[in-house]
C-alpha cells in the first residue's frame, strides 16, 4: 500500500506494542480494521472520562485510503485533540506522523499529576486497538454522515 500523503511504499512494523503500516518517508501511520473476531475477546476500560463523547463530525480531507483510493473523512477524536482520517468502507484510519507521540506525552502528563500507575504506553495501545475494533466501527460509521461542527467544544 502507498502513503496517502506522499505516495511511498507502506512498511509492516510495529509501534507502542501495535501492529501499523508505517510510511518510511513521512512517518504517518495507517491502521488498518481488524477482524472482529481478533478483537472480540478483548475488554477496552477506560473509565468514565474517556468514554464520554468520544468524538466529533467528520468532513472531507485530501487524503485517500490507501487500500481503496478513496477519498478520506477527518474526524477529532476528542480524547487528547486526535485528529485522524478514516476510510468510509472502514478499511483503516490515518494518523499523521508524531500524533503517537503527541498523545503519550499527554498521558504521561496526565498520569504524573493524578499519580496514576497505568502505563500511558499501555493505555495508548489498548485506544489503537479500540479504534480497530467493531464497536468503535459502529460509531464511526454514523459519523461519516454527521458534518463537523464549524465551532468545536473544547475537549474539557
Ligand atoms: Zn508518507
Ligand atoms: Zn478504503
Amino acid at each position: 500500500m502507498k502513503c496517502p500523503n506522499c505516495d511511498a511504499e507502506l512498511e509492516l512494523k510495529k509501534r507502542d506494542g501495535v501492529d501499523m503500516e508505517i510510511c518510511p518517508s513521512c512517518q504517518g501511520m495507517w491502521l488498518s480494521c481488524q477482524e472482529l473476531t481478533q478483537l472480540e475477546d478483548e475488554v477496552f476500560d477506560f473509565g468514565d472520562d474517556e468514554k464520554g463523547s468520544l468524538m466529533l463530525g467528520s468532513e472531507p480531507t485530501a487524503r485517500n485510503c490507501p487500500q481503496c483510493a478513496k477519498p478520506m473523512r477527518g474526524f477529532q477524536y476528542r480524547l487528547y485533540d486526535l485528529e485522524m482520517d478514516f476510510c468510509e468502507d472502514q478499511h483503516g484510519y490515518w494518523l499523521e506522523a508524531d500524533e503517537d507521540k503527541r498523545v503519550l506525552e499527554r498521558m504521561k502528563e496526565e498520569e504524573k499529576n493524578l499519580g496514576r500507575k497505568v502505563l500511558a504506553e499501555d493505555r495508548w495501545a489498548a485506544h489503537l486497538k479500540y479504534l480497530r475494533s467493531g464497536s468503535f466501527l459502529d460509531r464511526i460509521r454514523d459519523l461519516a454522515t454527521v458534518a463537523m461542527d464549524p465551532k468545536p467544544k473544547p475537549a474539557f
